[in-house]
């Protein structure tokens, strides 16, 4: 770095706002150091099946991000990484951060010899749960960087068989946490969403009833790479459904619960019926919802999904998700305010459309929340938020935040050198 460079830029997230604010401030000369907590890069958006409204697989997008990133010599990338402390001022912050060790060097040729030989279960964050991984793991197939990890926390006590039968010798299992100190002109955290707990919406049946799945679940069921292998089933059983219902505003919208709509559920469940009706033609679907949310130009794709005799709208909230024990069938009881009743109907399987809560965990202090928690755009100067974790949204409208946002860190980082001048 000349004594006219910025200092970096530190990116916290590296989902596409992060990658987006990345790549683009990178283009422009400054340095990035991008900071993301998981073992690879993509957020949420490299867990959908396909992007609303091409139906385009997301790899398509992130590639192109990816290459960027490999390409641009100004972006450094660390994974399994979290900003553990801030301190100085705009141009000049001192930013520390923790990196657990990976286990697994740049050595790591993606052979699989050492998931192969470990012994040991995990939970599959990536697909939210829906099944196991090995503790030696690749975060998923398209990872970038495209490196197996190793979970230690999974790892039975003085097992060392990755380590032994890696023949790269890309594996120790001894490597530890660094704290590093990295300077920084200016911050941007994009740390994204989760989706709300389904388990605090008692009388929507998940956790309870074997056939209530979310709709994140759901986008993971579809994909070829996930824990069904595209294929949608029903948990309990795995028969594909023939009697499909999405209840919409499951958490948002609800005072007990979000009180702010999350923008992106109406077009995904839409969404979600489709890739459901290209899979099983004589699988019908019910969506129960309160308004049908498409704004924009997502709107000549919510109304073509609608379209089908096959996909049913309902207006009116649905009050209770039963089982029956016996088929694992689900009771719906919702109202219906066009028909002016209240049903119970049968269904195989229901999606509930939950919420989008913003990830405000190692978000900078400055970035103060608003009033439904999500981070406000600007914190003290230099410090700055972008993507979901500042609203809900789809990529599209993240991709555009995350450009404005660069700019401002870019402004930031220049005016530090102009001042040092
Ligand atoms: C069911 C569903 C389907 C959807 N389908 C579509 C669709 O088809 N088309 C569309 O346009 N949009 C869709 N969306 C919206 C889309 O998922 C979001 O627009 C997108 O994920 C926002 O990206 P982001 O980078 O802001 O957040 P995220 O994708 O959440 O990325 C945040 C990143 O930050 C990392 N991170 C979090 N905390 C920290 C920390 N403390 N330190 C370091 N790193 C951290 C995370 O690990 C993650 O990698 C859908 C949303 C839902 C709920």
């Amino acid at each position: 770095m000349s004594a006219n460079s910025p200092n970096p830029v530190l990116i916290i997230g590296g989902g596409i706002a992060g990658l987006t604010a990345a790549v683009e401030l990178a283009d422009t000369g400054v340095e990035v150091v991008l900071v993301e907590k998981s073992a690879s890069l993509g957020g949420r958006v490299a867990r959908l099946h396909q992007y609303f409204p091409k139906l385009c697989p997301p790899t398509c997008g992130l590639e192109m991000h990816y290459r960027r990133v490999r390409e641009n010599a100004g972006i450094t990338v660390l994974t399994l990484a979290e900003v553990t402390g801030v301190t100085g001022s705009a141009g000049d912050y001192e930013v520390e951060v923790r990196v657990r060790p990976r286990f697994v060097s740049e050595a790591c040729t993606l052979c699989g010899d050492c998931e192969r030989v470990c012994p040991a279960e995990r939970p599959d964050e990536f697909n939210y749960g829906l099944g196991t991984t090995k503790a030696a793991y690749l975060p998923h197939g398209v990872a970038y960087p495209a490196a197996y990890a190793i979970d230690r926390a999974a790892c039975p006590e003085g097992c060392k068989a990755c380590e032994e039968a890696c023949k790269y010798q890309a594996i120790r299992l001894n490597a530890q946490t660094e704290v590093r100190t990295v300077k920084a002109s200016a911050i941007v955290a994009a740390t994204g969403w989760k989706p709300y707990d389904a388990a605090k919406l008692e009388h929507l049946g998940f956790g309870q009833c074997r056939n209530v799945v979310t709709n994140v679940m759901l986008e993971r069921m579809a994909a070829a790479d996930g824990p069904t292998a595209g294929r949608i089933l029903r948990p309990s059983d795995g028969k594909e459904p023939r009697t499909v219902a999405f209840v919409q505003c499951a958490g948002s919208r609800d005072e007990n619960h979000l009180p702010y709509c999350s923008a992106v559920c109406c077009t995904a469940s839409l969404k979600h019926a489709a890739y459901i009706r290209a899979l099983y033609p004589e699988t019908a679907i019910t969506i129960f919802y309160i308004d049908v949310r498409t704004p924009g130009r997502l709107e000549e794709f919510g109304a073509k999904v609608q379209h089908d005799a096959d996909v049913r709208m309902v207006k009116g909230k649905v009050a209770r998700v039963e089982e029956n024990p016996a088929t694992g069938d689900l009771l719906v009881t919702a109202e219906d305010v066009l028909a002016n009743r209240k049903s119970t109907e049968h269904f195989e399987l229901v999606v509930l459309a939950t919420g989008i809560v913003p990830e405000t965990e190692g978000l900078p202090a400055a970035l103060k929340p608003d009033e439904c928690g999500f981070a406000g755009k600007n914190g003290s100067p230099g410090i700055y938020a972008a993507g979901c974790v500042c609203r809900p949204a789809e990529v599209s409208a993240t991709v555009q935040d995350a450009t404005g946002t660069a700019l401002k860190a870019l402004q930031c980082a220049n005016r530090s050198v102009s001042h040092v001048r």
